[in-house]
């Protein structure tokens, strides 16, 4: 589900313009959606979201907002940021999650399943991601072959947020290298069965050196 994220410094329920610093930039809500679902779509991650809804694992589900044929109505910055084990993962395995991060750390207001954030703001720093969807094409893949295989339902589910709850305790940790490999070791073994993902994450990092 949509995670909840405070901001700091940008607090929710002000419409008010925060006063910028030289190097901010003006930015609309209407527009840092845009800019996260344009990235979410380079990086592929409806080819993964289409395989974990298909073995009913939607964030979506029992949300008010979603209508049946339609999709999302109430498209927000708090959902566009949150990403779930498996985009998490994608983002963390190529190197781009702390550019996420910190692109969404900027924009105020996220709670859950709707945003407070007003309808302009100031932001420094500007989203750079790739597009990698080869390797999303790759994770689908996997997972799909892994929820083929395993009867047990939800493995493949089960699996994401083990993942998420790693990925998450290393951000909790920054300061502890042995804790670090440790839960570098963890999600290592978890992500061990994505065979044609770490094939082409191999390729990715040759390419990215
Ligand atoms: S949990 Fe992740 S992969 Fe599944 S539908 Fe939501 S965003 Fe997509
Ligand atoms: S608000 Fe939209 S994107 Fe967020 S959980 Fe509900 S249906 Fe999904």
């Amino acid at each position: 589900m949509p995670s909840f994220n405070t901001n700091d410094q940008l607090q929710p329920d002000t419409q008010s313009v925060y006063a910028p610093a030289s190097s901010m930039e003006k930015m609309s809500r209407q527009s840092v959606i845009q800019i996260g679902v344009d990235a979410l779509n380079g990086v592929g991650s409806d080819l993964i979201c289409k395989v974990c809804i298909r073995n009913g694992g939607s964030c979506c589900s029992g949300c008010r907002h979603l209508e049946n044929g339609i999709g999302c109505k109430n498209r927000n910055t708090s959902c566009t940021a949150w990403l779930c084990g498996f985009l998490k993962y994608l983002l963390y395995a190529t190197g781009l999650l702390t550019e996420w991060d910190d692109f969404w750390r900027q924009v105020p207001g996220q709670a859950y399943r709707e945003d407070y954030t007003p309808e302009f703001f100031f932001i420094e720093k500007p989203l750079h991601m790739q597009s990698i969807r080869n390797l999303s094409e790759a994770l689908a893949a996997d997972l799909q072959e892994l929820a083929t295989k395993h009867i047990a339902i939800g493995f493949i589910i089960t699996l994401r947020e083990k993942i998420d709850k790693n990925i998450d305790r290393l951000n909790h940790c920054k300061n502890d290298p042995k804790k670090r490999n440790r839960i570098k070791r963890n999600i290592k073994v978890l992500s061990s069965p994505f065979h044609r993902f770490q094939k082409e994450l191999r390729e990715y990092h040759h390419l990215n050196m």
